[in-house]
């Protein structure tokens, strides 16, 4: 493009060196305006001079004529105070001693893209919160993808060709035997994908094989430049009052405070794309000092953080991964194609720093840090289970090594951690039991328990507290579930609001009449009542047992604390303790009926 030949809808000119118009068009003219005597230094914003200086040179290099142009972006004030962004493209012209100059207003395109992004995020939100999920059929090449979306991501369920899908619907039993005939028409029509058409069937495609749903899957053939595409919405429809309602929402698979996958939605999500054989990074993060941020600006100003790390995790990662987010302060991103580590690294890193630069005014130098731990699929396992346990080790050890940075798994580094559950049940045990000698005179004790009676309970619980290293064993019984028995000896004096303790949804938590809990903190916001007890002791980890009469009903139960360290309890020390709960329930039963029999005579 040259001068002569733009009766351009842009501001085209020649300039001379020192950038005072010497000839242009009347766009040109008219963008200069009373600035016609001036260089054009005069009307960018100050900050700007030189950059557009620096493109000057570089147009000197550029040899005369050649086809080649200089770009720079400045912004030119409107002489009324703002200013808005131009393109300047620079070249150099044939016979002449200066540079033509084409300006572009980049401005009215920025705002433009603003709105249509904000109108996309919009109809992606709509999406999200109108049903199901969606589907694409790329009929050039059969391909066919299934996910779901929310603000910034795209979350697939399938992306494989559409009969290989097909296939492994049929094979699965993902479609109901019943609804196998209108499964096939869908088919075909998605495959014909010549007009819009509804169809209602059963299956479990979108929850992975968890439970039958029905489904109503709407397809919509569409044209975009010349090209053809099937789309279609997918969504469930709840049998009992025949809405439809959206799997992928709020609540079920979304967390709805940071608008990311919540941790049900993060682990079926990872699991399937493991389980598909799929190069994938599990990076566990979590926020450093977390307590101390709520402890210091109250928790509206946590829960920002929260928010901005989850925002922050998104930016970075793009749709190179999805986030989720896995509990309090913990979050979990599964990154596609990071076999080349630089590029994990890259997205570690920028993760890393952008949440060190969130709110500076308020944190000031307490900057907000986190630290990542990060495991990788074909290169430390192809099982999610344990692939997500190296990651939560390598988290631990970047707070080990200090917080704020990240650990990707090496076993050269960090010792093999690939260790069956088994094998690493007994390593925890090493550390829980001090040694076999312990273990038996625990046992004797229980003997003792059960040939002697309930005397023998603090000889008993010195036993369990010594074998599950906790400082804290009590033991609660009787209507008004006081303190029966206790080590250490003090604690006796406990009174316990025991109603708080059978409270519904604190049974609830309970499998099989026993609790463990690694970190009480995870209380906080579903039974502040009970946490609030558990911080006022000091309490981190506890196993807690129910005691029973022979009815069934609960009359009491043992409790064991942990308060220095947030800790879980080995699988052998729940048997070990689980084990003792029993005797001791039975024993007490034993010596309450004997004592009703002695009543009645
Ligand atoms: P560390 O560096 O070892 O991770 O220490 P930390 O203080 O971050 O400890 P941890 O991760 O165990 O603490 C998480 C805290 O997050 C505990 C709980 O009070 C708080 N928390 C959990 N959920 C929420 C939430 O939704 N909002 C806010 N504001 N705080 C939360
Ligand atoms: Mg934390």
């Amino acid at each position: 493009m040259s001068m002569e030949n733009i009766e351009a809808i842009y501001p085209v000119g020649r300039l001379d060196r020192g950038l005072l118009v010497v000839g242009g068009n009347k766009r040109m003219y008219e963008f200069v305006g009373e600035y016609i005597y001036l260089p054009l230094y005069k009307m960018v914003l100050d900050k700007d001079v030189d950059r557009l200086k620096n493109a000057v040179s570089r147009c000197d290099l550029l040899a005369e004529g050649q086809s080649e142009e200089v770009e720079e972006c400045v912004h030119f004030t409107d002489g009324k105070g703002g200013y808005d962004t131009y393109l300047v493209i620079l070249r150099k012209v044939r016979n002449f001693d200066g540079y033509e100059i084409e300006l572009q207003n980049v401005s009215e395109n920025i705002r433009q893209i603003g709105k249509i992004s904000s109108r996309l995020g919009m109809l992606r939100d709509y999406l999200t919160v109108s049903g199901g999920a969606l589907f694409s059929y790329r009929p050039a090449d059969g391909w066919f993808k299934l996910f779901w979306m929310d603000y910034e991501q795209e979350v697939e369920i399938c992306d494989m060709p559409f009969g290989q899908w097909r296939e492994q619907v049929i094979r699965d039993k993902q479609v109901s035997e019943k609804d196998r005939e209108t499964f096939d028409s869908f088919c075909e029509a998605v495959k014909n994908g010549d007009q819009e058409q509804a169809y209602i069937f059963r299956g479990n495609m979108l929850n992975r094989g968890r439970n039958e749903e029905t489904y109503r899957v709407k397809i919509q053939p569409r044209t975009y430049a010349g090209r053809k595409r099937v789309l279609g919405v997918w969504s469930v429809i709840r049998k009992r009052n025949g809405s439809r309602t959206e799997d992928y929402t709020e609540g079920n698979h979304l967390d709805s405070m940071t608008k990311i996958l919540n941790r049900k939605g993060i682990m079926e999500y990872a699991e399937a794309k493991v389980a598909k054989g799929a190069d994938a990074a599990v990076v566990m993060l979590d926020i450093d000092n977390f307590k101390n941020v709520n402890d210091t600006y109250g928790h509206p100003f946590g829960d920002a953080v929260i928010t901005a790390v989850a925002d922050v995790i998104k930016k970075v990662i793009g749709n190179s991964g999805v986030a989720g987010r896995v509990g309090g302060d913990e979050f979990m991103v599964i990154l596609n194609n990071c076999g080349d580590e630089l590029v994990l690294r890259n997205y570690l890193r920028g993760i890393k720093m952008n949440v060190g630069t969130l709110f500076p005014d308020r944190v000031g130098n307490n900057k907000i840090t986190c630290s990542i731990g990060v495991s990788r699929s074909r290169v430390d396992s192809d099982d999610f289970k344990e692939l997500y346990r190296i990651a939560d080790k390598a988290l631990y050890l970047a707070k080990e090594k200090g917080k704020n940075r990240y650990v990707i798994y090496k076993p050269e580094l960090h010792g093999a951690l690939r260790i069956n559950e088994a094998k690493e049940d007994l390593t925890d045990i090493k550390e829980a039991f001090y040694s076999e000698r312990d273990l038996n005179t625990f046992n004797r004790s229980l003997a003792n328990l059960v040939l002697k009676g309930s005397g023998e309970l603090p000889e008993v619980l010195e036993q369990m507290a010594h074998v599950l290293t906790v400082p804290r064993v009590q033991v609660f019984w009787g209507e008004e579930r006081q303190c029966a028995a206790a080590w250490p000896l003090s604690l006796m004096e406990d009174s316990c609001d025991a109603s708080c303790f059978e409270k519904k949804e604190y049974r609830e938590l309970f499998q099989n009449d026993m609790l463990q809990i690694g970190n009480v903190n995870k209380l906080e916001y579903i039974m502040p009542e009970i946490y609030g007890m558990y911080r006022e002791n000091h309490v981190c980890s506890i196993l807690q047992h129910y005691l029973r009469d022979d009815k069934g009903e609960i009359r009491g139960f043992v409790t064991v604390e942990e308060c220095s360290q947030i800790r879980g309890f080995p699988k052998l020390a729940m048997q070990i303790f689980e084990s003792m709960c029993m005797v001791l329930n039975a024993v007490l039963l034993r010596e309450e009926a004997n004592a009703n029999k002695a009543l009645d005579k």
